[in-house]
């Protein structure tokens, strides 16, 4: 429904259930006096018929006595009944204002999210007295023990102490993650203090490196950590060198492992995701021995091959493959010698169009989009919802903004850092909060036109958008080149028709990132380029029957298009039902028999191992 007629239309319901109990409180009133007025007449009849009687005086007396509290008492009925009526009235027309307008929330409400925002944005982890809360707060896990390793022998340690107790195990990294894969009724391990940088002399390394295409790698663009090394002091140890990342999201709390575990991406249809950077890792397994695993023509020399602390090397493509994305299921990720590259700068530029336009454009060479993919990186942020009020250029259009990086000389420009607002995510947010279409299509387009339209700096401090500054959730979805187009379609369709039902309001612009296809079997970008389309909400923002309403509806649409949930977002409610897994994946049956092989025994396993039929024990 267009978003003029919606308001015309909340705002006469809202009039009317207004009206209606206005007139239901009279009535009442009138009701309300009238039993009153009745009561205290039938007393007076009461008391004179007593008065007339020959009874004795003292009886009469009790007896007047007796009727002048049972009539009290009527009253007193009569009042309570009154009062429940009226907050009976008062709930009934909440409702129908409700249900008039269901986007629309007081500013005590508002604030109040605000503020809860707030607070759940300051603290996520361990609190110390046993519980450990999730990003958000959306998860909080009471876990039979809270362990923080600091070495690898520590980590073997307790995996061995748990096997001998037949507990069950789970990493966790910085809990960015909004699904339940991290849920533990066991040993919860944050690994937060895995975080050095390793040397790589420890290493016997091949006289010629190789990436995963064949291509040769220099042994300085090696690098190895700890995996619970968070990404922003990945970024700095690497500045440090003069060196810097292949590519990442567009946030850096994650820590590596964590990140790398669910496939986080970031842009740029030549790049892939980030655990496809990843040459050689070492997982400490069930038996809490730890192995070196790499793909079969790994960067180690195996007939050097030699490692303290490390119990065997593992060359073997389906074993690494199924490693790099395994959502701690195959055992926990101790370090990882990742790909990296020069230092390098990145120039950003941002530009509003119409989305009728750009997708022209995009659908050239089966969505690849006639040249536009060409940047580094490119991506698309999209309004969802038109707006058909504004005076401007972007009435009855549906905006979308557009951004490309690419390497410069140029150093950072203090200029053009200053105008408009830095980072994407930064957009008015809670001026969006809980609005309707109309006034979200419409802040939604003031925002992308404040946005700064021109950055340069360092390339990873280019990548990060603020994304933790607002306090939302998404999910995620991929789609190959030659689909993602009518999977935007299909959201748009979803987003109109849970407007028209009532159901919840998009309080955010949706975006569409391109990843080069990954190796890593379980990745949303295995052996594909992959069009990333990511939803979020603003946290808070209410819905019907709950907050999930358009997630659940994402759901339903995608899977029928056999898109591919990101494994970090938002995908409480997939399941394996019908094999669906490997009609996904086409490497899900080799992931599994990796998993059992590693992970036999459940010590791993999980409410998401259960829920997706993966659990071995
Ligand atoms: C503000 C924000 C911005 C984001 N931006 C992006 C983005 O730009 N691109 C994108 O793709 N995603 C993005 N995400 C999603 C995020 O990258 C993923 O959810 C990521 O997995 C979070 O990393 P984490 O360290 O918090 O891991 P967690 O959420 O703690 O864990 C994720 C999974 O990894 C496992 N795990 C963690 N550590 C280990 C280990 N050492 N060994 C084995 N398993 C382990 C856990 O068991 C769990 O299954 C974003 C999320 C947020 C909240």
């Amino acid at each position: 429904m267009p978003h003029d007629r919606y308001r015309r239309e909340a705002r006469r319901e809202k009039k009317e259930a207004r009206r209606e109990a206005r007139g239901e409180k009279k009535v009442l009133r009138r009701e309300t006096r009238e039993a009153k007025k009745e009561t205290r007449r039938e007393k007076r009849e009461e008391l004179k018929e007593v008065r007339r009687s020959d009874l004795p005086h003292a009886e009469k007396r009790e007896l007047k006595r007796e009727i002048r509290r049972d009539a009290a008492e009527r009253i007193r009925d009569i009042r309570t009944e009154k009062k429940e009526r009226k907050a009976e009235i008062r709930e009934d027309r909440a409702r129908a204002l409700a249900e008039a307008d269901p986007f629309r929330w007081s500013d005590a409400q508002k604030h109040e999210v605000n503020i809860r925002t707030r607070r759940v944005l300051e603290f996520y982890g361990d609190d110390r007295n046993g519980t450990w809360f999730s990003y958000l707060h959306i998860h909080q896990i009471a876990p039979s023990e809270i362990l923080h390793p600091q070495t690898l022998q520590e980590l073997k340690d307790l995996v061995r102490r748990a096997a001998a107790k037949g507990a069950h195990v789970r990493a966790v990294g910085s809990g960015h993650s909004f699904s339940d894969i991290y849920r533990t009724d066991g040993i919860l391990v944050d690994t937060h203090r895995l975080d050095r940088v390793l040397p790589l002399d420890a290493l016997r390394l091949r006289d010629s490196l190789a990436d995963h295409d064949g291509n040769p790698v220099e042994r300085r663009h090696l690098f190895q950590i700890e995996a619970g090394m968070r990404i922003q002091k990945l970024n700095e140890e690497l500045d440090r060198r003069d060196l810097g990342v292949l590519n990442m999201g567009s946030y850096d709390g994650q820590t590596f492992a964590g990140a790398a575990s669910t496939s986080t991406h970031g842009t740029g249809i030549g790049l892939p995701p980030i655990p496809d950077m990843i040459l050689s890792l070492v997982l400490v397994t069930a038996r809490g021995e730890a192995l070196r695993i790499e793909p079969t023509n790994g960067i180690s020399d195996a007939r050097a091959w030699r490692e303290d602390g490390i119990e065997r090397l593992i060359q073997d493509d389906d074993t690494f493959y199924s490693v790099t994305v395994s959502m701690g299921c195959m055992g926990i990720l101790y370090s990882a010698v990742i790909q990296v590259r020069d230092a390098y700068w990145l120039e950003e530029r941002k530009e509003r169009m119409d989305w009728d336009d750009l997708r022209e454009r995009l659908r050239e060479q089966g969505g690849y989009g006639g040249g536009i993919l060409d940047h580094r990186h490119f991506d698309v942020l999209i309004n969802p919802y038109v707006s058909h009020m504004s005076t401007g250029h972007d009435r009855g259009r549906r905006q979308c903004l557009l951004t490309w990086r690419d390497f410069t000389d140029r150093k950072r420009h203090y200029a053009h850092e200053t105008r408009g607002v830095r980072g994407a995510e930064r957009w008015k947010a809670r001026d969006v909060k809980f609005m309707d279409p109309e006034g979200t299509a419409r802040t939604i387009n003031t925002a992308f036109r404040l946005m700064g339209k021109h950055y340069i700096n360092v390339g990873h401090r280019v990548f990060i958008v603020g994304a933790d500054e607002v306090g939302g959730y998404a999910c995620e979805w991929g789609f190959p080149m030659n689909r993602y187009l009518d999977a935007v379609d299909v959201i748009l369709g979803v987003i109109d028709q849970a407007v028209h039902e009532g159901a919840q309001v998009a309080t955010s612009p949706f975006s569409l990132r391109f990843v080069r296809a990954a190796k890593a079997y379980l990745s949303p970008q295995h052996g594909r380029d992959t069009c990333m389309i990511e939803m979020p909400m603003l946290y808070g923002t209410p819905g019907r029957p709950d907050e999930y309403a358009l997630m659940h509806r994402y759901y339903d649409a995608l899977i029928r298009l056999r898109g591919r949930p990101h494994w970090g977002l938002e995908f409480s409610d997939l399941t394996n039902e019908g094999g669906l897994l490997e009609q996904l994946y086409e490497r899900f049956r080799i992931w599994r028999d990796v998993r059992r092989r590693l992970a036999s025994g459940g010590m791993f396993d999980n409410v998401f191992t259960d829920r997706l039929g993966i659990s071995t024990g």
